[in-house]
């Protein structure tokens, strides 16, 4: 088996209840983000500048701020505000002036590590697919799981593995099949005439759906 397979295998063996896809990207987005605020930022001059010059999206100043180290994050924003300021005020000096200057806006730093990678990831799963041909069979509970994003990339990039893909989106109909349902159940529970029926399956069926819904997240 090919080394760069291990985590993709790894990670099916492992996440069987959701996407094992997202669960690796998720993973991968904490360590970053560490290295990011508790490492990089201190010691690598390089970085100290992306990450000021980056317009970090409103999910990830978010988890930064609740998940990782303030001395860090303090630094980062330190860095990031000052050349905000400095952009202004290099408008501001064109503001008169018939041919402003336009400044192309960076993209959040996280998202745009996020999105390397599981472009990464999904050529390395349609690698697995096309070499071992039980990969499918053998993971069926992970594969019916795949979140509509990475269900969407993998059927726009499958070419050679047809009958694979066509396995996987019967898997993962399914799924989607039983939380609508569910969700139905769930939403019926409201009418009081139901109110003594039991939830069945339903009373997890909001958050499997956003588990559905929440892959790709970065922009
Ligand atoms: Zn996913
Ligand atoms: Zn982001």
């Amino acid at each position: 088996m090919k080394l760069e397979f291990i985590p993709l295998y790894e990670a099916f063996e492992k996440y069987e209840d959701r996407c094992p896809i997202c669960k690796i990207i998720e993973q991968e987005e904490k360590v970053y983000c560490e290295r990011l605020l508790e490492d990089e930022i201190l010691k690598d001059p390089e970085m100290y500048i992306k990450i000021g010059q980056t317009n970090f999206c409103r999910y990830h100043l978010e988890l930064l701020n609740n998940s990782y180290d303030k001395l860090g994050l303090a630094i980062a924003l330190k860095a990031n505000i000052s050349h905000k300021l400095q952009q202004i005020e290099e408008m501001s000096k064109t503001l008169k002036k018939k041919r402003r200057r336009k400044i192309e806006k960076e993209k959040c730093l996280v998202c745009k590590y996020l999105r390397e990678r599981d472009a990464y990831h999904v050529h390395i799963l349609l690698d697995i697919l096309e070499s071992d041909k039980d990969f499918v069979e053998k993971h069926s509970k992970g594969f019916s799981n795949l979140c509509f994003h990475h269900l969407d990339v993998l059927i726009g990039l499958a070419k050679n593995i047809a009958p694979q893909i066509d396995k996987i989106i019967e898997l993962n109909k399914s799924t989607i099949e039983k939380n609508i349902n569910d969700l139905e159940w769930f939403i019926t529970k409201f009418d009081y005439r139901f109110h003594d029926e039991p939830w069945y399956d339903s009373k997890d069926s909001i958050e499997r759906a956003l588990k559905l819904l929440g892959g790709g997240y970065y922009d």
